[in-house]
């Protein structure tokens, strides 16, 4: 294979290694192994969100090696090292629900607000921008680990209107003949039951 075509892994911090697809994760790293090794993968994927994950299954399943590598924790490996260790329940968020801040950023204000706690690299992050902010899941799942679950087939002349505006010309009706129900087949959705969906909570 042509070297040119390695990016040359070394001195990593604490990353999840993963080779999707035919190989489950096949190790994690730690800092010393990564001083005694040198890893070559002809593929290096930033992040280990929905579309890292996607694109890494993707490759593998082409049988090309992938590493992900993730700045937030990889919370599996944290409660092996931790076994006491709990997630902190919604109403009470603490460092470990927080990226590197020393107070709950939580967009409902359920609890524990204003309680200052030392710096963690916790599972939501927010960046403030002049007019909006914007949360973000942190670890390995990436936002998987904060969302809600829901999955909404968003409208298509929303669409139609925004990536008009972005110049991006794709075949929208395909998003809605052939890709999305292809992503909910994957995902197994379903529908809320009609009486939750119509109570009044
Ligand atoms: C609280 C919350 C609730 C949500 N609810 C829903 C919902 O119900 N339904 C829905 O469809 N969507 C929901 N979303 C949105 C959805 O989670 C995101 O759109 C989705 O996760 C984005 O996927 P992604 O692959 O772009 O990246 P992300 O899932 O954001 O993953 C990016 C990953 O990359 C890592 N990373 C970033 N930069 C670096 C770097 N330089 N080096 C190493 N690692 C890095 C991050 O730590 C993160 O783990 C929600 C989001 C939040 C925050």
């Amino acid at each position: 294979m042509n070297r040119s075509k390695f990016i040359q892994v070394s001195a990593l911090g604490i990353f999840s290694q993963g080779v999707f697809g035919a190989n489950p994760i096949i190790s994690t790293l730690t800092p010393d192994s990564t001083k005694s090794k040198k890893l070559s993968f002809p593929v290096v994927i930033i992040g280990t969100g929905y579309g890292s994950a996607v694109a890494a299954l993707r490759l593998a399943e082409k049988g090309i090696p992938v590493v992900m590598i993730e700045e937030g924790v990889d919370w599996e490996q944290y409660k092996k090292v931790n076994p006491k260790f709990k997630f902190p329940k919604m109403t009470f968020p603490s460092n470990h629900s927080t990226w590197l801040r020393n107070t709950s950023i939580a967009p409902i204000p359920l609890g524990n607000l204003g309680v200052n706690f030392k710096k963690f690299t916790g599972v939501l992050e927010r960046r403030d921008f002049s007019h909006v902010k914007v949360y973000l899941g942190k670890g390995v799942g990436g936002g998987s680990l904060v969302n809600g679950g829901m999955t909404v087939t968003p409208d298509k002349t929303y669409f139609q209107e925004t990536f008009q505006k972005v110049g991006v010309d794709i075949d929208i009706n395909s998003l809605y003949s052939t890709y999305f129900p292809k992503a909910n087949q994957m995902l197994g959705m379903n529908y809320i039951p009609e009486d939750l969906y119509q109570s009044e909570w």
